[in-house]
């Protein structure tokens, strides 16, 4: 039922662009949802996803309506109360953290959840539980450029808005593809150049992506090169004199070292390394040395990645050599794939992070969050990550899994690896809104969640943007919001401090943990995030100038010297290298009408229509050699598994490199569309963000 009949302001719950939306109640309980002409970061425009945004909700045909659970491995799923749930999952757990510790119990989250689900989350297994086993979907997504910051700024911090795209005058995408992930942004890049085409714009992609189609250069570069490649424009900028000594001397420090590193290689051998020309790398240095305002943009090319560290220091480093950061138009922008994967970050919502940015190995802050919350200590060693929790569980370190909101034997790669161990697993709790994820087979408990629309909170865009989004109808069944879920259990294992009398009352409690932080939010509360429609962070309580735009504009970086660091990353490579048996080179991504595992947006006939079953693509070179024709069946197979898919031919892609789109899982019963059969488990050492982008495949014709 509607809880109000006025259309209200919300934000699409697709990705971290953002976009505002207005959701209108309907009286059949359905609502209609339209741009929202006011909110500043899309002003009304909304791309194919934002746009069949009701769906979600007025289609309730596979949605989760009461508790559910099984009193063994032997029994069928029997609906229960959510007394009888909680109280049997609490007792569940109170067990095996009595035997067998409080590590042996973990929860896994979700990117799209809200800021306040994430905060009692936290709250509950650092503080209450005392263990750091709390892990998201973002570290598959955006841990790597997490990591990133803080080597090289300090702190966890996005220093630019996307009202720097107006005032920019080069841009460097790599590893993303804007034109089809982050539309409505990318829109405003369009009309941007159209209104001033002297703006210069690189893209570095394995593949010719619509996003190319804006390009002044294309760097074709080979998979997994892009650290040489970053280097490679470091040392043509040197060369040219394009760099800010000023900056560097007084702001920065690590330049000599770092000069030295990309000194080692000449241009020529880093050009033939990376299978781009030489000339092209002078002449996207020169654009860059050239501007006043250098933006750049990435996701998951440089992130998913076993160096995806070293690659987002060596696009850092661009910034910090050249002075590029810290005034309007210039400095880096890493783009979230999901809505609220900063709203995580900031409530410390991964296993090695804490609350607002403090440091876990740090013991004054572990003393500090544990004040504040009353708790128990908070454990000083960080917790599993989201592949790690996986293996703890195949091997019987990890004895329960709650996986809120995800959609894991989907997503993770090497994926039968993590069906095999959700196997193993003693106890799963699958907390979610639909019948779709395959979680649900293996789950002991399943706990239905309220969708977007139908629970409010609060979420944080790419731009450290922070948006409410209202409650605009009821949830069906006996669904409930996920906060209230995890309070409730919280209580049913005996702790206090759940006792939210609403959500307002939980982002209170988060916003009070970042007094005196980078993201010091102190000055806000619901009502005046409703009456601003949106603010960024940091907003202190005494702040009486608009929200903070831009970090650094004083060029005092986070870090205790208040200097970027630039770190001389060496292009190290640790991936799984092509041979004879696996002579190709596999890369992963996303389609243009289709979001993460299509729970969502798999439903919608309009957006199925765009590419409606998954495909492989390769280039005409290599499918001629294969004898493959265009949507002939081919399998595509690695040390892990295969797929067995229709080939589509593409002159866009380097020879020798093959593509999987992210998006399926099992299609009636079948895993032969998904991807993440043949991907690899290796991972970036620091950021533990999976190799995604690259593995050896061999493909052969069906
Ligand atoms: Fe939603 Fe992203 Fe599309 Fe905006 S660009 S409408 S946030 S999916």
């Amino acid at each position: 039922m509607p809880t109000s009949t006025a259309a209200a302001p919300s934000i699409c719950c697709y990705c971290g662009v953002g976009c505002g939306v207005l959701v209108e109640p309907l009286k059949n309980g359905d609502v209609a949802v339209v741009g929202n002409p006011a909110y500043p970061v899309n002003k009304g425009a909304l791309c194919s996803k934002g746009l069949n945004l009701q769906y979600t909700v007025n289609d309730r045909s596979e949605r989760l309506l009461y508790p559910q659970m099984r009193y063994s491995k032997n029994h069928p799923l029997q609906r229960v109360s959510w007394d009888e749930a909680l109280q049997r999952t609490a007792a569940v757990f109170k067990t095996f953290i009595e035997q067998y510790g409080p590590n042996s119990v973990a929860f896994y989250a979700s990117g799209q959840c809200l800021t306040e689900e994430y905060y009692v989350i936290n709250k509950l297994i650092k503080g209450f539980i005392g263990s750091n086993n709390i892990d998201t979907n973002s570290r598959l997504c955006m841990s790597s450029a997490v990591v990133g910051y803080k080597m090289a700024l300090g702190e966890d911090s996005v220093p630019v808005c996307f009202d720097d795209i107006e005032l920019a005058d080069c841009f460097l995408v790599t590893g993303a593809n804007p034109a089809w992930c982050h539309p409505i942004l990318w829109r405003r890049v369009e009309a941007h150049k159209a209104a001033h085409p002297e703006t210069k714009i690189i893209v570095i992609d394995p593949r010719a992506t619509d996003t190319c189609a804006l390009a002044d250069v294309h760097l074709q570069l080979i998979p997994g090169t892009d650290v040489v490649l970053n280097q490679a424009l470091g040392r043509a900028l040197i060369e040219r004199g394009d760099i800010d000594l000023a900056f560097i001397e007084q702001h920065a420090e690590g330049y000599e070292a770092y000069r030295e590193v990309v000194f080692e290689r000449t241009l020529a051998e880093s050009a033939q390394l990376c299978g781009v020309p030489e000339a092209d790398i002078r002449l996207a240095a020169s654009y860059i040395g050239s501007a006043q305002a250098f933006l750049s943009m990435w996701t998951m090319g440089l992130n998913q990645s076993a160096v995806g560290v070293d690659k987002n220091l060596s696009l850092l480093n661009l910034h910090l050599i050249t002075g590029q950061i810290g005034r309007p138009g210039a400095g880096p922008l890493s783009l979230t794939g999901q809505p609220n994967a900063m709203g995580g970050r900031e409530v410390g919502g991964l296993s090695n992070l804490l609350p607002a940015h403090r440091n876990l190995a740090n013991p004054a802050h572990r003393a500090e969050v544990q004040q504040f919350w009353g708790s128990g200590p908070l454990a000083a060693t960080p917790g599993y990550t989201a592949t790690e929790m996986f293996e703890a569980l195949e091997d019987g370190r990890l004895k329960a899994i709650w996986i809120i909101c995800t959609n894991p034997l989907t997503s993770l790669p090497n994926v039968r690896q993590a069906e095999a161990a959700l196997a193993k697993a003693k106890y799963v709790v699958v907390q979610e809104v639909s019948t779709k994820p395959e979680t649900l087979a293996y789950a002991d408990v399943v706990l239905p969640a309220a969708a977007w629309a139908e629970k409010e909170g609060t979420m944080t865009n790419s731009e450290r943007r922070i948006s409410y989004l209202p409650r605009v109808v009821s949830a069906p069944g006996e669904a409930l919001p996920d906060a209230e879920i995890i309070c409730r259990f919280a209580r049913a294992m005996g702790f206090r401090g759940f006792d939210f009398p609403n959500m307002e009352a939980i982002y209170l409690e988060h916003i009070r943990l970042t007094a005196g932080t980078s993201l010091d939010s102190t000055g806000l509360n619901y009502s005046i995030l409703r009456a601003r429609g949106s603010v960024q962070w940091p907003y202190r309580t005494s702040q009486a100038e608009p929200d903070t735009a831009r970090l650094f504009t004083d060029q005092q970086f986070y870090t205790p010297s208040h200097r970027a660091v630039i770190h001389p990353v060496t292009a190290a490579f640790r991936s799984e290298a092509p041979d004879e048996d696996f002579p190709f080179i596999l890369t992963t991504g996303r389609i243009r009408d289709q979001w993460h595992t299509m729970t969502k947006t798999g439903r919608v006939s309009k957006l199925t229509k765009h590419i409606p079953q998954a495909f492989m693509e390769l280039h005409p070179q290599d499918a001629a050699a294969l004898n493959v024709a265009e949507s002939d069946l081919v399998v595509v197979q690695s040390r892990r598994g295969e797929v067995r898919i229709a080939a589509r031919l593409s002159a866009g892609i380097r020879p020798g490199v093959v593509f999987l789109p992210m998006h399926w899982g099992k299609v009636l019963g079948s895993d032969l569309n998904r991807a993440n059969n043949v991907t690899s488990g290796a991972l970036d050492p620091l950021s533990k963000e999976p190799d995604f982008k690259y593995c050896a495949v061999q493909v052969v014709k069906y």
